[in-house]
């Protein structure tokens, strides 16, 4: 839906076309969470602003000290750029199964000082861990950098996350994330500093921000907590709460099994 509404800002791509599976244009936020993609195409502020209250800029200093490196300034990320985005060049090998491949971009938008080939990297590696989607022994995953793609991962300023997601509607209220048509758009914010469960592992969130949307490509909706005490779903909204489980950023245990939960809504 929306072909149209992907192409803003001059913005290099055109886009759109909805990825057969999900959430066509539903936003899923992830890492955190939004948003229920099949019941309702929009996105829920009230927890946001909750969000946003309990994690915002406030943590990333409170929380006891910056790490080097994984923590920048808060104050130092751009909250707005040109709405442009460099794609990674290269592309990967295929990882996982043959079954069922999706390709995907990853893009950065212009200006924010991120190698848009450091993002794809994180991006690739990932999805290639074995604890990752193609534990399933069927799904795969093969970055192109350019041309048609299943879906595209593009790491963005708040403020153009919010013009995007906002064409289709959705208040991300320069926080969060969101997932509209074929792209995943990630705040870099929450890329940056991530949310208050994994403030610490700014790496993990990073994952879970990942499996969390391509989860949303292959088909999972939105999951709860299992049990007190177990590891939380990547399809569960966790940045709404954990309910109990414990964190975690992964859809596959190490051992290969799946980690679940009831469905939500
Ligand atoms: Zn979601």
């Amino acid at each position: 839906m929306l072909a149209g509404g992907l192409a803003l800002k001059g913005g290099t791509e055109s886009a759109g076309h909805s990825t057969g599976s999900a959430d066509a244009s539903s936003v899923t936020e992830t890492g955190g969470p939004r948003a229920a993609r099949k019941d309702s195409p929009t996105p829920e502020p009230e927890k946001e602003k909750d969000e946003k209250e309990k994690q915002g800029e406030k943590d990333a200093d409170a929380g006891g000290g910056k790490r080097a490196g994984e923590r920048p300034d808060p104050d130092s990320i751009p909250s707005s750029g040109p709405g442009t985005f460099a794609t990674a060049d290269g592309g990967g090998d295929r990882v996982g199964g043959s079954a069922r491949t999706l390709t995907y971009v990853v893009q950065v938008e212009d200006g924010i000082g991120i190698p848009a080939r450091d993002v794809a990297t994180e991006v690739e590696r990932i999805l290639a861990d074995e604890r990752g989607w193609t534990a399933d022994g069927k799904v795969g995953f093969r970055r192109v950098s350019g041309g048609s793609s299943d879906f595209r991962v593009r790491l963005a300023t708040a403020g153009t996350v919010d013009d995007i997601c906002g064409q289709y509607g959705l208040d991300t209220g320069g926080e969060v994330n969101c997932n509209v048509g074929q792209d995943v758009m990630v705040n870099l914010k929450r890329w940056l500093l991530a949310t208050q469960y994994y403030a610490d592992d700014v790496t993990s969130y990073r994952a879970l921000i990942i499996n969390h949307e391509v989860g949303h490509f292959l088909g999972h909706g939105h999951e709860g907590c299992p049990g007190a005490g177990r590891p939380a779903p990547v399809m569960m909204q966790q940045i709404k709460g954990l309910h109990g489980c414990r964190t975690n950023v992964w859809p596959y245990d190490a051992d290969g099994r799946p980690i679940t939960g009831p469905a939500v809504g």
